[in-house]
């Protein structure tokens, strides 16, 4: 039986800006995302978001509030066969031990479980040495884009090493995706 194969997406400073946001409603897609989306699910990739929501233990918003603001996210991107899956989310502050926060790959898995997803066919674009990290040990691919916090060089330097490609835009990565599929 043939797996699917996911592109993984970090959410903040990946799909959505600013970085340092105190309200959920504060956020808007980056320029390229709505169209990079599109071009990865009608090549036949599953989306699933996968993000560290820090404010939800914190107490800025609730789970359901982010759900909810989620569901409004995907629902306006749902144009032309776009279709973001999940989310799935660590609550967690990064001072909290847990088991979900990046670059730990059970969120990971727990996409590929319920999706049917092959990890090692599969890819993860996110803005931190965590995202790019956490493809590393799932078996996949990283990409990282200088957007959000790589738009800062220390990030982007430490996350280099774990990445199997770095672009400067969403619009660059898919790109690449699209190109290693094609060869
Ligand atoms: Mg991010
Ligand atoms: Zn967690």
């Amino acid at each position: 039986m043939d797996q699917r194969r996911a592109v993984f997406l970090d959410l903040n400073g990946t799909l959505v800006t600013p970085i340092l946001v105190e309200q959920l409603t504060d956020l808007r897609l980056i320029d390229g995302v709505q169209e990079g989306v599109g071009r990865l699910c009608r090549a036949g990739f599953v989306c699933p978001v996968v993000t560290v929501q820090s404010k939800i233990e914190k107490g800025l918003f609730s789970e359901a509030e982010f759900h909810t603001w989620f569901e409004a996210l995907a629902r306006s991107m749902v144009t032309w066969g776009t279709v973001l899956t999940g989310p799935y989310v660590c609550p967690h502050r990064f001072a909290t031990p847990c088991m979900c926060a990046k670059p730990q790959t059970l969120l990971y898995e727990r996409a590929a479980a319920d999706h049917g997803l092959s990890l090692s066919g599969s890819f993860a674009v996110g803005d931190t040495a965590a995202d790019v990290e956490a493809a590393k040990r799932f078996g996949g691919r990283g990409c990282l884009v200088l957007t959000g916090y790589s738009a800062r060089g220390e990030e982007a330097s430490r996350a280099k090493r774990f990445a199997s490609y770095t672009g400067r835009t969403f619009g660059e990565v898919v790109d690449w995706i699209l190109k290693q599929e094609a060869a």
